[in-house]
C-alpha cells in the first residue's frame, strides 16, 4: 500500500482539478475562434459606403449590392 500524507493528496486533487478545468478553457476557446473564424471567411465590407455583405464566389472583386462599387477581399477583423 502506498502511503501519502494528507497535504500531498489534496496537492494531487487540487492540481489535477486546475488542470482539468484549464485544459477545457483552452479547447472551448480554440474553438470558439475557430467558429468565429469562419463566420467572417467571406464577409465583406465595402470600402465606399461600409455595407457588410457576404461573398462566397471565387471573383477576385466583389461588387457591392448597395452601391455597385468594386472591393478587395481584405481580412475582415472584429472587435
Ligand atoms: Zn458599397
Amino acid at each position: 500500500m502506498i502511503r501519502v500524507s494528507l497535504t500531498l493528496l489534496v496537492f494531487i486533487y487540487l492540481f489535477l482539478f486546475l488542470t482539468a478545468v484549464f485544459g477545457l478553457w483552452i479547447w472551448f476557446e480554440w474553438k470558439r475562434q475557430r467558429r468565429e473564424k469562419l463566420a467572417v471567411r467571406n464577409r465583406i465590407r465595402c470600402t465606399i459606403c461600409a455595407f457588410e455583405f457576404e461573398d462566397n464566389t471565387e471573383t477576385q472583386l466583389p461588387r457591392c449590392p448597395r452601391c455597385g462599387s468594386l472591393n478587395e477581399r481584405f481580412k475582415f477583423r472584429t472587435l
